[in-house]
């Protein structure tokens, strides 16, 4: 984008103005806002051009960018619908390039700089803005209303999309920032996955649909493995699916006695290769909830735990026996089997373990 770079406002502002991510319509529009240089009652009077002085949403105010677009109490209504769930308050600025400075800021949580929730939490008052003048301008140009929470979900499909189109990866969304993002489908293409590199977490955090199709696509050996911990440290026990490429499905549940949360997490896995290793399975795609404890499997660091550290040493030995293990973390949401198989290790006896392999049956692969 180019464009002479305005030495009144700080460069962080002026980035955001112009970010990238959002539609170029949408910055340049929202620049004009910023500047107020947008068309509204008040700068068509002081042009003599004639139009609505008084605001079309509430028929009360003099229709002035900042009534319009953050005082009026339908901006307040539009902004409440479309924040909604994010624990976040409308703007109550006395101008847009107030509100606009201080946007990062609102949001409860620390944002990281490229992150893609940073994408988005920028480009939201953008769109929110555009999609209220679209409104005032229907009402004007159209006699059509909308309602303010119409205006608030058309800010946020438009969002979604454009989020849908662009390349950003996902990285580390919040829950209620995945909830509010809804029907965001996060570029996990399988090009980028098969690398073949077990030491590089990805991050698949899909809907279930999406997901499958990926893994479907794959055609490989897949190990969802999962630990769990009464009281952790307290009775544990391990528990995994291995989904076999001939259709055939293994599942196991493991009583691991007194262990942590952490080691629960390590053993099933290990257990979960080495039944795969026993399949003669050699390219394997592996998937866990416990964020902390793939990374931590990947830096072979075991969080100052001795006992885990020499858990996660035989996993990393085992994995370069086999060709290809690749790990992801995924949302404890799509690890529902090997959670319950883990239970059910807890309430079996130490060193007792389960092991159910299925008959071939390809329908059986969800
Ligand atoms: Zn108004």
């Amino acid at each position: 984008m180019q464009g002479k770079k305005d030495s009144s406002h700080p460069e962080a502002v002026w980035k955001q103005i112009w970010e990238s991510f959002s539609i170029p319509k949408i910055n340049f529009f929202f620049w004009a806002l910023f500047h107020n240089k947008i068309l509204t009652g008040d700068n068509l009077c002081r042009r003599n051009i004639a139009g609505p002085h008084r605001c079309v949403f509430c028929k009360k105010a003099l229709e002035t960018s900042v009534h319009i677009f953050i005082e009026c109490e339908y901006a307040q209504k539009a902004w409440t619908s479309f924040l909604a769930g994010l624990n976040v308050s409308p703007p109550v600025h006395s101008s847009i390039s107030d509100m606009f400075s201080s946007w990062k800021a609102r949001y409860p949580y620390n944002i990281a700089d490229k992150s893609l929730w940073h994408k988005v939490w920028i480009a939201a008052p953008k769109y929110v803005c555009w999609k209220l003048w679209l409104s005032r301008n229907e009402i004007v140009f159209n006699q059509k209303e909308m309602t303010a929470e119409n205006v608030a979900e058309k800010a946020k499909k438009l969002l979604i999309e454009t989020l849908n189109q662009s390349i950003a990866r996902d990285s580390s969304l919040r829950d209620e920032e995945r909830a509010w993002l809804g029907e965001y489908i996060p570029t996990s293409t399988p090009s980028s996955i098969s690398r073949p590199n077990h030491k590089k977490i990805w991050q698949i955090r899909d809907t279930m649909e999406n997901f499958q199709r990926w893994w479907k696509s794959q055609g490989k050996c897949t190990i969802f493995f999962d630990g769990a911990s009464k009281g952790n440290p307290g009775r544990s026990g391990a528990g995994g699916v291995i989904y076999l490429p001939d259709g055939r499905k293994e599942e196991f549940s493991w009583g691991l006695g007194h262990k942590t949360n952490n080691q629960a997490e390590v053993l099933s896995l290990l257990k979960a290769l080495q039944l795969a290793r026993n399949e003669n399975q050699k390219e394997i795609l592996v998937f866990g909830d416990s964020e902390l404890m793939i990374k931590s499997l990947l830096n072979k660091k075991g969080l100052k735990d001795p006992v885990l550290n020499k858990q996660i040493l035989r996993v990393n030995r085992l994995m370069k026996d086999l060709s290809s293990v690749q790990i992801f973390h995924i949302l404890r949401e799509l690890n529902t089997e090997a959670d319950s198989l883990a239970n059910i290790g807890c309430n079996l006896e130490k060193n007792m373990i389960s092991i159910n392999a299925g008959e071939p049956n390809m329908a059986a692969i969800p």
